[in-house]
């Protein structure tokens, strides 16, 4: 499976913003961001440059890319769906970010960052409708049933996500059932639900140049 190798808390000094790509480090004041609030780099903290439109667009791309642990082939992929498809383009791509199983996975509690939660999905831990889905990019489904597999639910790691989860909020398009471990799909995700400020039409300005 493809990755992001580089240092993680670059990306979020890059963007200028908190990607929450560390799970509960974010949280902490050992977040770097917290700590050096500029862009990485020997000129960093000193930097001024006006950006262009073009430079905006790019770096909302970017940063949506990085927040979903995506990489740019297939990031460009959703886009091509999104335009193919029915409706607003903007929101078809914010769909299929959001459906991804890691992200879905992540967003009820059942990982503490979507890294991790890519991570766990492939070791396996989870079930869609009582199946198999070791998958981290399987697109739900409105209807589909998210499910930590009984035997994870003994380990160290998901005993910690379920005691944590007491206190988690799922976006409104997720039903859980904190005491299964368990979440249903009962919409689709639209702009609303993000958990991160995003101007998708940027984005979408982008791929029309
Ligand atoms: Fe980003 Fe988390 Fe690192 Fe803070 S700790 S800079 S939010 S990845």
């Amino acid at each position: 499976m493809a990755k992001y190798t580089g240092l993680v808390c670059r990306q979020c000094r890059r963007e200028g913003m908190k990607l929450y790509l560390k799970g509960e480090r974010c949280y902490t004041e050992k977040c770097a961001i917290d700590r050096r609030a500029y862009a990485p780099g020997e000129h960093g903290q000193y930097s001024r440059r006006k950006v262009s439109e073009y430079g905006l667009q790019l770096r909302e791309k970017q940063k949506a890319r990085r927040i979903y642990g995506v990489l740019e082939k297939q990031f460009g992929n959703y886009f091509e769906k999104a335009e193919r498809q029915k409706g607003i383009t903007g929101e078809n791509l914010i769909q299929f970010l959001e459906r991804r199983l890691d992200n879905v996975v992540y967003r009820l509690g059942f990982a503490s960052s979507r890294a991790e939660a890519r991570q766990l999905v492939t070791h396996n831990h989870y079930t869609i409708n009582g199946h198999k889905a070791n998958i981290p990019s399987i697109l739900v489904k409105v209807g589909d049933v998210i499910q930590v597999k009984e035997k994870s639910l003994e380990s160290p790691k998901f005993i910690e996500l379920k005691e944590n989860i007491a206190h988690k909020t799922p976006p409104e398009w997720l039903d859980l059932d904190k005491e299964n471990m368990t979440g249903r799909v009962i919409a689709l995700p639209s702009k609303e639900h993000l958990d991160f400020p995003l101007e998708e039409h940027l984005i979408v300005e982008l791929y029309s140049r």
